[in-house]
């Protein structure tokens, strides 16, 4: 139509985590067995699905969460957020038995932490879940996923999807011991420093110990493997070729969730046709704006907001 502008976006099919994350403050963490009084208590909508999903939609592609909430209060919670955020939610289950996902996460002075999560409902994403939502995985031009929800699962999604013909894009965090069959059907890997020591066995601390570690994880079968190294940046393998993404330097005020806008903004990009290497750099880009702000998905950028 003359005068207005018709944008076709990708289509991203999310498959992960709904969470809701229970914040104190403390001058300290409790030892075993003490009670202390902490001070402020936030809550805050997490996992690593819905933050990764919300990038992705933020950032420009039509998205759909695959994914688990409970029969509560936490769980409407965060359908209401979702679809605020344009995110398809038809495939966001509900399991009748299970509480939705919670993170307890206790913040000292120095703003160490610790963190217990407890997946409730996101661990019964089931192989059945993802064959209701099959025809959303032919229609992808990018599936993400992590592994917040049952490894058999993913697998799982990453096999129809391959057979589909689609890339799928793995974050594999937390850190898992994964089959190579499973990483046989991912078309790039996304782990940040722990997870890639997981996957190869290779401590990553600079770009020559990722160039190993991305090597070993390649020889499992995948052919892109893409390192996330924090304020360094990014290590990418893409076939033969390695080549080390630096950050952009910029402000850090909170690095809360920086993985995940990695990713979404990663996927988006590969989705719209990019080449790995500009696709990192989107990410690289999209990742250190999130930094300079405090949060996880309020931290999360637009794509107008993204300078290259
Ligand atoms: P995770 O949050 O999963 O541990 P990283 O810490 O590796 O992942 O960060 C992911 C990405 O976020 C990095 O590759 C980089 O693009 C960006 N990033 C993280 N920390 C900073 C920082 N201090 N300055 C600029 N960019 C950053």
């Amino acid at each position: 139509m003359r005068g207005e502008e018709i944008v076709c976006k990708s289509k991203i099919v999310v498959i992960g985590s709904c969470n809701t994350d229970m914040v104190v403050k403390a001058s300290r963490l409790p030892v075993p067995g003490e009670t202390i009084l902490g001070g402020t208590f936030y809550m805050n909508p997490g996992g690593k699905g819905a933050n990764q999903a919300i990038a992705a939609a933020r950032l420009g592609a039509e998205v759909t969460l695959i994914s688990k909430i409970g029969y509560d209060l936490f769980g409407l919670q965060a359908l209401e957020i979702y679809r605020s955020e344009k995110i398809n939610t038809e495939f966001i289950f509900t399991d009748q038995k299970s509480p939705s996902g919670v993170a307890l996460i206790s913040v000292d002075s120095f703003g160490e932490n610790s963190i217990i999560v407890a997946p409730g409902a996101s661990r019964s994403l089931s192989v059945e879940d993802i064959d209701k939502a099959r025809s959303k995985l032919e229609e992808a031009d990018i599936i993400l996923m992590q592994l917040e929800v049952p490894i058999e699962t993913a697998e799982y999604a990453a096999s129809i999807a391959k057979s589909y013909g689609k890339k799928v894009i793995l974050n594999p965090a937390p850190a898992s011991v994964l089959s190579n069959s499973f990483l046989g059907s991912v078309h790039t890997i996304l782990p940040n420093r722990v997870e890639a020591e997981m996957l190869s066995g290779i401590k990553v601390v600079d770009a020559d110990s990722a160039r190993r570690a991305a090597m070993v994880i390649g020889e499992k079968g995948i052919e892109n493997v893409v390192i996330t190294l924090g304020k360094d940046g990014a290590y990418v393998k893409e076939k033969e070729e390695y080549t080390m993404i630096p950050a952009k330097e910029v402000e850090t005020i909170d690095t809360t969730g920086a993985g995940d806008v990695f990713c979404g903004a990663f996927s988006v990009y590969l989705s719209e046709n990019h080449t790995l290497t500009e696709s990192v750099e989107f990410a690289n880009a999209a990742a250190a704006l999130a930094v300079t702000r405090m949060g996880a998905q309020s931290a999360i950028p637009y794509k107008r907001e993204i300078a290259l």
